[in-house]
């Protein structure tokens, strides 16, 4: 309730009509965000059985049941974010800044060595209200992310990441695609159109920069 009344009563009203809300309700997802996943991943493939997909800005844990779905339990996932997460039986919850050392050394901890088969990120930061402020946070998440992704994926992995177009955008897209043979970005149906929010979806991971 406490998060409503600081969103808003505009925001409540829109929440509660959202078709996306109400069919992730229905269906017994933790997030509408479930159906922007679903709709790349029917778009491009990526997820197969078997795979291990770390989740970046995870809560409250729509796409990492979505990700567990997918991978099965020959597969795994492993979720982050600053915020505590509900348990989601089969997923490691880690809570921490994704950015910060201690997060990267409880991933490293978890992962033990592991080699990635994806890297799906729908982080975002908290808003200040300040537009270049926030949208230089955003990037900076991304950044991070796809270091995360260089470091640990295989060669043919995947990486999913949550942008917003303005200041920097550019310059990150140019870094993916020197990393990766396939880049293409989205908006999927479920993103509202009154955000600047759009999704990267890379492939094949370029080990060696031709
Ligand atoms: N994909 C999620 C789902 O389907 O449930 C929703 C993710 S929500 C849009 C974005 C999340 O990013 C927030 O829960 C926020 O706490 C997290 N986040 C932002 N900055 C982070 C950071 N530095 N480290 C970890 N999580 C972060």
């Amino acid at each position: 309730m406490l998060s409503v009344v600081k969103k808003g009563k505009a925001w409540y009203q829109r929440h509660i009509n959202d078709p996306y809300v109400k069919e992730a309700q229905a269906k017994g997802y933790r997030s509408r965000a479930v159906f922007k996943l679903l709709e790349m991943n029917d778009e491009h493939h990526f997820f197969k059985k078997g795979h291990w997909v770390v989740d970046l800005g995870a809560a409250p844990g729509g796409w990492s049941e979505v990700a567990l779905q997918q991978v099965g339990t020959d597969g795994g996932v492993v979720a982050i974010d600053l915020l505590p997460m509900e348990p989601i039986q089969g997923v490691t919850c880690l809570q921490a800044d994704f950015a910060s050392s201690e997060g990267q050394d409880l991933l490293l901890s978890v992962l033990d060595g592991r080699v990635l088969d994806g890297v799906i990120s729908d982080m975002a930061p908290n808003l200040s209200g300040i537009a270049v402020a926030d949208q230089l946070r955003s990037i900076g998440l991304a950044q991070a992310a796809l270091e995360f992704a260089k470091t640990h994926l295989q060669p043919e992995g995947y990486f999913v990441v949550k942008l917003f177009q303005g200041q920097g955008f550019d310059q990150f897209v140019k870094a993916v695609r020197l990393c990766f043979k396939k880049v293409v970005i989205s908006k999927p149906k479920a993103s509202r159109n009154n955000s600047r929010e759009v999704y990267l979806f890379a492939r094949s991971f370029r080990a060696i920069i031709e």
